[in-house]
């Protein structure tokens, strides 16, 4: 039986961002993030939990 090794892990991590706003690492997926053309790395600054909670945010639901 052969044993996994990190070879076989690290083909299939999936890389982690970090949420200045909660100070957590989600991976980088559309599950956790909202995507936003214009970053860098396609995604929004802070993770799906924090962007629901921004002031701006909260507005537009009270209002809908
Ligand atoms: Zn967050």
């Amino acid at each position: 039986m052969k044993a996994i090794g990190w070879d076989d892990v690290k083909g299939c991590a999936v890389l982690e961002k970090y949420c200045k706003k909660c100070g957590d690492f989600y991976p980088m997926t559309s599950e956790f993030w909202y995507r936003d053309k214009r970053s860098k790395d396609g995604f929004r600054h802070c993770c799906k939990g924090c962007y629901s909670e921004l002031p701006s945010v909260i507005k537009r639901l009270q209002i809908f």
